[in-house]
């Protein structure tokens, strides 16, 4: 979906944990910098160059990928990306950095979660261990809280821990968009804090308070990586949920 001169959310279908759902990573260029904001799994390649060859933005020119967290269904893909064009740029957040490049052991595979893949049937469970164990990629560059991105009209860095420690969102100027990953979501319409499941109560309560830094943001359109768009006065609904 358009959202406004130089940037897009794409609308990928995606297969894991025996669920189909959309997952919707953005995209954000111009003359000289394509960027993709979140990869998806390897599997959503093909239907990402699709979706950037309809938005007239050849794959070929994409630069950059920024990762909002390292949670696999946001890091999975990049690999099979890399695979294609090697000269792409991945940005993240210095707190998540060390998971995603397999010096720590990725934040998810704690107990709770552990417990849902065990519960898998057997092929979808060996899916998901495969992606974790193929998905450590290079940060080429780290990115910190309130930095802004001199591109594109200018992208700010918002640092929003508890879903994990480097989670970012990022607040595209231009066209005031908030794209928030995992930091909230849209179900059944409705815009909702972040999702509780796979976090700890000490985590989920720091997702939370991470949102009050959207207050000094005039947000036109919120992009959440699971649900979507929501563009019916975004602030207002924030300030509710907190
Ligand atoms: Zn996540």
């Amino acid at each position: 979906m358009e959202i406004a001169n130089g940037i897009k959310m794409l609308e990928i279908p995606m297969k894991l944990l025996g669920r189909e759902r959309d997952i919707y990573p953005t995209l954000i260029w111009n003359d000289n910098n394509v960027i993709l904001v979140d990869a998806g799994i390897p599997d959503s390649l093909p239907k990402i160059k699709k979706a950037m060859g309809k938005a007239g933005v050849p794959f070929k020119r994409l630069n950059t990928i920024i990762i909002t967290h390292q949670d696999i269904d946001h890091v999975g893909g990049i690999r099979s990306i890399l695979n294609e064009l090697p000269q792409v740029k991945i940005f993240a957040h210095g707190a998540d950095k060390p998971y995603i490049e397999g010096e720590k052991r990725w934040i998810r595979l704690n107990t709770n979660f552990m417990n849902r893949i065990n519960n898998l049937p057997e092929e979808e469970k060996n899916k998901v261990l495969n992606l974790f164990e193929n998905s450590n990629v290079q940060i080429n560059s780290t990115l910190t809280d309130g930095e802004e991105l001199e591109c594109c009209g200018g992208i700010m860095v918002i640092h929003t821990p508890g879903h994990t420690p480097g989670h970012i969102c990022l607040y595209h100027k231009q066209s005031k968009t908030l794209i928030v990953g995992d930091a909230m979501n849209v179900i059944d319409g409705q815009l909702t804090g972040p999702n509780k499941d796979s976090t700890n109560d000490k985590d989920a309560q720091m997702a939370y308070e991470s949102l009050k830094k959207f207050e000094d943001y005039d947000i036109k359109n919120l992009i959440t990586y699971h649900g979507g768009l929501f563009n019916d006065k975004p602030n207002q609904k924030i300030k509710e949920l907190l």
